[in-house]
């Protein structure tokens, strides 16, 4: 028996990177797959199309994750859809990093919406249909730096900071209705977000302070999605998952 047979998983901003890698590693382990993007139409399809290979149900949604009439629609259409919403991986997200002197009001605009508003966003929408059936798991993507901080990411990494307070009090209000919400703190993972450190000049300082020595692979994050989504987590609740290679600690 596969661990999320027949489990209907929504994950936001998965033409690439991480939310692509735990697609695909939850719909091999019978997980049924709504995801959302903003621009990647072509990688979408191609998405779409490799996890109806793997032989589950998979639809992708142009939906702004940052925008709630955007959500609304899509978890409405999910739910017709598919029926319910058992897992929701609030993955999307973006950076746009400047020292505080030169960060400009909409950047600071742009990071908050898609990275923190999108998780309220989506977390009020499939709470109904948790609730409804007794049972869910949302997971948010936070960060290391929203615990730590970073010299020139301070909209990201407050982002991150506030999903991580949302993360524990959704925790403890849902708590009773068998809905868990947890956090994932990644370090470095390899994706497109990442490729000016892991080709830049700084790239060995920064793999200098990573006790495991490399960045991360999507696929590890994947993993650790999928533990907190399936019932192998069914006791963690309102917790933050640091998977970075050490670097936090
Ligand atoms: P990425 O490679 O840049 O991919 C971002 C994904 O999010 C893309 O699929 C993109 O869609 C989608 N997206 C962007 N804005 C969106 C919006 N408003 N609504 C819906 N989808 C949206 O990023 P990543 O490295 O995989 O990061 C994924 C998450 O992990 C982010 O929350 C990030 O902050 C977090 N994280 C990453 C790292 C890392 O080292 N990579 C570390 C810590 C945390 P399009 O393709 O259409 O643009």
């Amino acid at each position: 028996m596969k661990l999320l047979q027949d489990r209907v998983v929504v994950v936001t901003g998965a033409s690439r990177g991480i939310g692509e890698g735990i697609a695909l590693k939850l719909a091999e382990q019978g997980a049924h797959i709504a995801f959302s993007y903003v621009s990647s139409d072509e990688k979408a399809k191609a998405l779409e199309e490799k996890l109806q290979s793997l032989g589950v149900k998979a639809k992708a949604y142009k939906s702004h994750a940052g925008l709630f009439h955007e959500c609304e629609a899509m978890v409405n259409d999910v739910v017709k859809e598919f029926g319910t919403v058992d897992v929701c991986v609030n993955n999307a997200g973006i950076s746009r990093d400047n020292l505080l002197l030169r960060m400009t009001p909409e950047q600071w605009d742009e990071v908050m919406t898609t990275n923190l508003k999108s998780v309220f966003n989506m977390t009020k929408q499939v709470i109904r249909p948790m609730m409804k059936a007794k049972k869910g798991s949302i997971i948010n993507m936070s960060s290391i730096v929203g615990m730590r901080g970073n010299a020139g990411q301070s909209s990201y990494a407050a982002s991150k900071a506030g999903i991580i307070g949302f993360t524990k009090s959704i925790a403890a209000e849902l708590g009773s209705r068998n809905i868990r919400c947890n956090a994932i703190a990644p370090g470095f993972i390899e994706t497109d977000m990442t490729k000016y450190l892991k080709e830049g000049e700084a790239s060995q300082k920064f793999l200098s302070q990573i006790p495991l020595g490399r960045f991360g692979s999507t696929e590890e994050i994947a993993n650790v999605t999928l533990f907190l989504a399936s019932d192998m987590s069914s006791y963690v609740t309102g917790q933050v998952i640091s998977t970075c290679g050490g670097l936090n600690m």
